[in-house]
């Protein structure tokens, strides 16, 4: 147990921890702050030999059946929304909220920048962490900065947009993983910004007159329960794997032995592809391994078929990665984190 001055007391307690791919896990240690200043608080006296490992909503982790390094969680939820100008608003949130909360209080307010990343699972805390990211616009293209508790210098500080190296699903809170908590992220959105209506389904959305910011969420809200299996019935963490990126040479290559093969063309002679195409005609739809399985509309969907546990989720995710090498000579990268027992 850890008391503070103002009276706030945090105790860790060992108790089991709910995540979205719905594997048993049980926390030796959880702390859990309920706001900022609580969580300074206990970050200034961090009363464990190791730093925290933070956890969300656990909506992107393939969680182990125990967790002895001391987990940290945090249940901060307020918003503030700063007038910038007649245009622009700035938006601070905290990061015990639900991503989701947070974009809907947003369109609410007609403020524009956050509609594509509708329903995305998890909290505001953790979104800069892999960027999150959905049809065609992610995080950092609104960040503005983070509020972080940094343990390399044992303080809170503000860090800017550039020094989060965001990459595509990747930033320094991934790289350089347990060195910052994030408290509080700080948005700059508008009211008038163009929508981004150039990928996938929502495209249908460019035709529409007097098309407003509650419609383009609503769109992808459909779009996004259509396609995605709710965690809530069927077990999972979203795309498992990472879009692979290639030099041009072989995703040319490729494309004479696989006709079809789905490619992006990135700057700097790179291209993506789609790792979800790779494993369906790949064959691996619908199959099953012990209590593991891909989904059966969603290659890169691998769900709990019931009462599986880490280990079986990673011996599917391995097999899969052995055909696609064996296939196509690619290296597939699991997206969501996988933490050690
Ligand atoms: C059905 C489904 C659909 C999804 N769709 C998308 C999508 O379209 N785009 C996308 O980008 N992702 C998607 N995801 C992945 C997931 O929603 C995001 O990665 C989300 O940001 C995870 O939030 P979380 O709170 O659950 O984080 P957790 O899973 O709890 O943690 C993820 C990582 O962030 C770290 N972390 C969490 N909070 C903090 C903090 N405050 N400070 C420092 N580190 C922290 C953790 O240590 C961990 O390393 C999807 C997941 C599911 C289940």
């Amino acid at each position: 147990m850890t008391s503070f001055d103002s009276g706030q007391v945090v105790e860790a307690r060992t108790q089991s921890i709910a995540n979205s791919l719905a594997l048993p896990c049980t926390g030796d240690k959880v702390y859990i702050a309920e706001d900022t200043a609580a969580a300074i608080a206990l970050l200034d006296r961090w009363p464990e030999p190791v730093r925290p490992f933070v956890i969300g909503a656990c909506s992107n982790l393939i969680l182990p059946e125990r967790i002895v390094q001391p987990c940290l969680q945090l249940g901060s939820q307020d918003v503030v929304f700063e007038t910038i100008d007649s245009q622009n608003v700035r938006v601070r949130a905290d990061a015990g909220l639900l991503w989701d909360s947070l974009v809907e209080r947003c369109v609410g307010q007609g403020l524009r920048g956050l509609e594509n990343l509708s329903w995305i699972p998890g909290t505001v805390g953790a979104a800069p962490v892999q960027n999150i990211g959905a049809y065609g616009v992610e995080l950092s293209d609104v960040l503005e900065e983070v509020l972080v508790y940094d343990f390399e210098h044992a303080s809170t500080r503000c860090m800017s947009l550039q020094e989060c190296h965001f990459a595509y699903r990747d930033s320094i809170f991934k790289q350089q993983a347990g060195r910052f908590v994030i408290l509080t992220v700080t948005l700059r959105l508008s009211l008038q910004r163009p929508f981004n209506l150039e990928y996938g389904e929502i495209r249908v959305l460019a035709e529409q007159e007097r098309l407003s910011v509650g419609m383009v969420r609503d769109k992808v809200i459909q779009v996004r329960q259509a396609k995605l299996p709710d965690p809530g019935r069927i077990p999972n963490v979203g795309s498992f794997f990472k879009n692979p990126v290639v030099p041009l040479a072989q995703a040319q290559s490729l494309l004479e032995h696989f006709p079809g093969m789905i490619q992006y063309p990135l700057p700097g002679d790179q291209v993506k592809l789609a790792a979800g195409w790779l494993i369906d005609q790949a064959g691996w739809k619908g199959t099953r391994l012990a209590r593991a399985g891909v989904h059966e509309r969603q290659a890169l969907v691998l769900t709990n078929l019931g009462k599986a546990t880490q280990k079986d989720i990673l011996e599917l995710a391995e097999a899969i990665r052995r055909s696609i090498r064996e296939r196509y000579d690619i290296e597939l990268e699991i997206e969501p984190g996988i933490v050690a027992g």
